[in-house]
C-alpha cells in the first residue's frame, strides 16, 4: 500500500479536540488508501514546561535525565493520537522511539538519526495496522538512553521516517498553511507559495522564517522527501499548502521567491588591523573558541601613512546575533590584553537587521544585486554591509528600516504575483 507520514506540531495536538481533528485528517487518508505513520509534538507548551520542570530540579542536570524527561510530551498525544483513532475504527497503535528503535547518536538533547529499522513497524502493517504513531523529537542511544533531537526535532523525525518508509510524500500539519514570500506581518502583500525548492527553503529556514526546523529541511533534500506544509485547522486537500521539492518540479520562473530578514542582529568593526596572514584566522578563531556565530564578514584594505612608514592596515567587520556581542567583544578585548590581537578600536552597533532576497532563479541572471540596490536607494534606506551566495544577497541595514526595505524588495521583485 503507498504510505504517507503526517506530522502534527504541537499547536495541532494542543488538547482533545484538537487531537480529534488530526485524527479525522488521518483517518480519510486511511480510506484513500494510504498505509500513515503519524508524527506527533508535544501538546503545546508541554516541552517548555517538563524543560522547566528539569531545570527547578536540578540547575546543573544529567543530560541524559534531562532527556528522559522532555522526551515524555510526546508519548502522552503518541498514545492519545491511537487511542482517537481506534476509536474512529482505524487500526492504529502507538509507537515510542526506542521501541521502533530510532537509533540515534548520544550527543543528549541534540542527537542525530543514525538509523530507523523498518521491520517491527511493517510487521505491524502487515497484519493489518493502518496507522502508526509514532513519538516524534526522541530516539535511542547505544547506550540504551533515551535521547532527543533539540527543539522543533519532530519535524526532523517526520522526515527521517519518509525517507526510511519511502513514502510519497511528508505531510507536516501546523498552525500557518504554507511558506510565504514574506512574513505576512511586515508585508500585507506576502503571497503563499505553491512550491519552493528545498535550497530556497533552507536559506528561508535558517533566516529566521520558523516553519519548519532547519534539519528537517537539510534530510529532506539529501534523501529527496518531498515535504508538504499546511494548517492542520482548515479544510485541506492534495493541493493545500506548500510543497517543498526539487528544482525540477517547480513551474514558477520567479529569480526571487522570497524576501527574508532577521531583525535582532549586531555589526561590530576591528578598526586598523595589521593586514598579514594569520589576522583573519586570529580573529574568527578568537570569536570560534567563544563560540560565536559569525555570519557576514567583510575586510577592507587600505594603506596608512606614519609618516616614517607605511603600512598596509585593514578595517575587519562582522555580524553577529544581537546576544552574542557582549561574549564577542570581550573575547576580543581580552585576546587584544594578551598580546595575541591587535586593533586600535572595537565599533559595536546594536542597531541593525539584516534582509535578504532569496531566489534559485538567481543562478541563471544577471542584475538581481542591481535591482536589489536600487530599491533600497529610492526608499533612502543605506546599506551597512553586503554579502551574497549563489541563490542570496544579504544587507545589513538600520534596524528601523527594516519594515520599509522588506516591502521595497517584495515590490522590486513582484512577489505579490505568482509568476
Ligand atoms: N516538542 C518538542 C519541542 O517543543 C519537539 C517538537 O515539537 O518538534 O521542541
Ligand atoms: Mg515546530
Amino acid at each position: 500500500m503507498p504510505l504517507l507520514v503526517m506530522k502534527f506540531g504541537g499547536t495541532s495536538v494542543a488538547d482533545l479536540d484538537r487531537i480529534a481533528n488530526a485524527a479525522q485528517k488521518v483517518k480519510r487518508e486511511v480510506e484513500r488508501g494510504y498505509d500513515v505513520i503519524v508524527i506527533v509534538s508535544a501538546m503545546s507548551g508541554k516541552t517548555n514546561e517538563l524543560v522547566g520542570w528539569v531545570e527547578a530540579t536540578s540547575p546543573f542536570y544529567d543530560a541524559r535525565e534531562y532527556d528522559a524527561v522532555v522526551s515524555s510530551g510526546e508519548n502522552i498525544t503518541a498514545g492519545l493520537m491511537a487511542l482517537r483513532l481506534q476509536e474512529m475504527n482505524v487500526p492504529a497503535r502507538s509507537w515510542q522511539g526506542w521501541q521502533v528503535p530510532i537509533h540515534t547518536t548520544s550527543a543528549h538533547s541534540a542527537a542525530r538519526f543514525k538509523s530507523i529499522p523498518r521491520d517491527n513497524i511493517d510487521a505491524k502493517f502487515a497484519e493489518g495496522m493502518r496507522v502508526a504513531v509514532v513519538s516524534g523529537f526522541q530516539g535511542l542511544s547505544e547506550e540504551g538512553r533515551i535521547t532527543t533531537l533539540g527543539r522543533g526535532g519532530s519535524d526532523t523525525t517526520a522526515v527521517a521516517f519518509a525517507a526510511a518508509f519511502g513514502a510519497e510524500r511528508c505531510d507536516i500539519y501546523t498552525d500557518v498553511d504554507g511558506v510565504y514570500t514574506t512574513d505576512p506581518r511586515v508585508s500585507s502583500k506576502a503571497r503563499k507559495l505553491d512550491r519552493i525548492a528545498y535550497e530556497e527553503m533552507l536559506e528561508l529556514a535558517s533566516l529566521g522564517a520558523k516553519v519548519l526546523q532547519t534539519r528537517s529541511v537539510e534530510l529532506a533534500m539529501r534523501n529527496n522527501v518531498r515535504l508538504r506544509v499546511l494548517s492542520s485547522f482548515e479544510d485541506t486537500d492534495e493541493t493545500s499548502g506548500t510543497l517543498v521539492c526539487g528544482e525540477d518540479e517547480i513551474m514558477e520562473s520567479k529569480i526571487v521567491s522570497g524576501v527574508a530578514f532577521s531583525r535582532d542582529e549586531a555589526k561590530m568593526t576591528l578598526v586598523t588591523v595589521e593586514d598579514r596572514p594569520g589576522i583573519a584566522s586570529g580573529i574568527f578563531g578568537t570569536l570560534a573558541d567563544a563560540g560565536v556565530n559569525v555570519d557576514m564578514i567583510v575586510q577592507n584594505i587600505s594603506e596608512r601613512n606614519y609618516g616614517d612608514h607605511i603600512e598596509a592596515v585593514t578595517d575587519m567587520t562582522f555580524s553577529c546575533p544581537i546576544n552574542q556581542v557582549s561574549r564577542a567583544k570581550k573575547a576580543l578585548e581580552d585576546a587584544q590584553a594578551a598580546n595575541a590581537l591587535g586593533y586600535e578600536d572595537l565599533v559595536v552597533d546594536t542597531e541593525v537587521a539584516k534582509v535578504s532576497v532569496v531566489g534559485i532563479g538567481m543562478r541563471s541572471h544577471a542584475g538581481v544585486a542591481a535591482r536589489m540596490f536600487k530599491a533600497l536607494a529610492a526608499e533612502n534606506v543605506n546599506i551597512k554591509v553586503i554579502a551574497t551566495s549563489e541563490i542570496k544577497i544579504s544587507v545589513l541595514v538600520d534596524r528601523k528600516y527594516l519594515e520599509l526595505a522588506v516591502q521595497a524588495l517584495h515590490d522590486a521583485f513582484d512577489l505579490d504575483k505568482a509568476g
